[in-house]
């Protein structure tokens, strides 16, 4: 799979999303979600032109752990990280090893559970269902869409939306939303 494509249509969508994904952020944050995912995309694709040698995927983990801000920006690096590891190591198998390694980091750092209205609540059900068939990327985009979607009926117990209680409830966590995205570009790209 080429991995710089990936990347284009995750910028791409990101791009298209950045209004919708601003007032999410508004809604149960700080409204810098969409400012955060969009710029980081767009810096990692100037990146990875500057160093077309480069993975995509290991130009995205370096750039959201080392230069973009909030919560979700360093949760993100350490996904893109381990999927870069993995998916250099067995380029077709290693999708569900890396989402894993990377939830299983994010856990580490943040600590959110599935249930805690977070990014978590996307990329899990992927994990899950990648590591059920390596090969449905559509599948974990499904899944990812899904649990990014049954955050809307959720009470924040983590990051920012936390603080605002039952007022989160109504719209989707926007990091889930924003993970869901990714792996929807994946799908697109891996069709
Ligand atoms: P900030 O709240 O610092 O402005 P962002 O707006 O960049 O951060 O990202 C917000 C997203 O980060 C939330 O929608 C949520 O999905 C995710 N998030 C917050 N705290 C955690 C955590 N502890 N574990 C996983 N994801 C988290
Ligand atoms: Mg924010
Ligand atoms: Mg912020």
């Amino acid at each position: 799979m080429n991995t710089a494509d990936i990347l284009r249509a995750y910028a791409d969508d990101a791009a298209d999303a950045h209004a919708a994904l601003t007032d999410l952020d508004r809604h149960s944050g700080d409204g810098d979600f969409g400012d955060n995912l969009r710029g980081g995309l767009r810096r990692a694709v100037a990146v990875r032109e500057e160093r077309p040698d480069t993975d995509a995927l290991a130009v995205l983990g370096e750039v959201f752990l080392d230069e973009v801000g909030g919560t979700s920006g360093p949760l993100f690096g350490l996904l893109f990280t381990e999927l870069a590891h993995a998916v250099a190591v067995d380029p077709e198998g290693g999708w569900a090893a890396g989402a894993a390694a990377g939830l299983a980091a994010i856990q580490r750092v943040g600590e959110a559970q599935v249930g805690d209205r977070t990014l978590v609540d996307a990329l899990a059900p992927a994990v899950t269902a990648l590591q059920t068939d390596p090969d449905d990327f559509a599948g974990a985009a499904r899944a990812a869409v899904e649990g990014a979607r049954g955050t809307a009926a959720l009470q924040a117990r983590m990051g920012r939306a936390s603080y605002v209680g039952e007022r989160a409830k109504g719209a989707p966590d926007p990091g889930a939303v924003g993970t869901a995205m990714f792996f929807r570009a994946l799908a697109r790209v891996a069709v």
